[in-house]
């Protein structure tokens, strides 16, 4: 694939954290085999999805957002439930 008349892409990979061992190597490579340039800044980024049996009370503690892990696995949105 050639990209040359587009200037900027927004790229990435996720997954869940067990099963990354190599975050930046699958990107990499990831990078590579769809036609991208490796010469760029990479970011990361956890999503604190916590699964919906954690306990986030307690007697005088309440927990929200992020904290509580009340993001959607997916696409990493968090807004929407923090303010929930
Ligand atoms: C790159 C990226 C892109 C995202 N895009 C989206 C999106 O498009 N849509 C969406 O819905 N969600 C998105 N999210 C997720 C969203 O940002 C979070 O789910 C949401 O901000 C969670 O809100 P929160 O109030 O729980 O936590 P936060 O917004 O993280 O707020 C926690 C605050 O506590 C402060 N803090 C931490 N420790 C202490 C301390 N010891 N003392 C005092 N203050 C402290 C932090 O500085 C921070 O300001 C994105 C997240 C990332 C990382």
């Amino acid at each position: 694939m050639k990209f040359q008349s587009i200037k900027h892409f927004s790229v990435g990979v996720g997954g869940i954290l067990p099963s990354m061992k190599n975050p930046r190597n699958t990107f990499m490579n990831f990078l590579k085999k769809s036609g991208f340039s490796t010469d760029i800044t990479a970011h990361t980024h956890l999503i604190p999805y916590g699964g919906y049996e954690r306990e986030v009370c307690s007697d005088r503690i309440i927990l929200v957002g992020d904290a509580a892990g009340f993001v959607d696995p997916f696409y990493g949105e968090g807004i929407k439930y923090a303010f929930r």
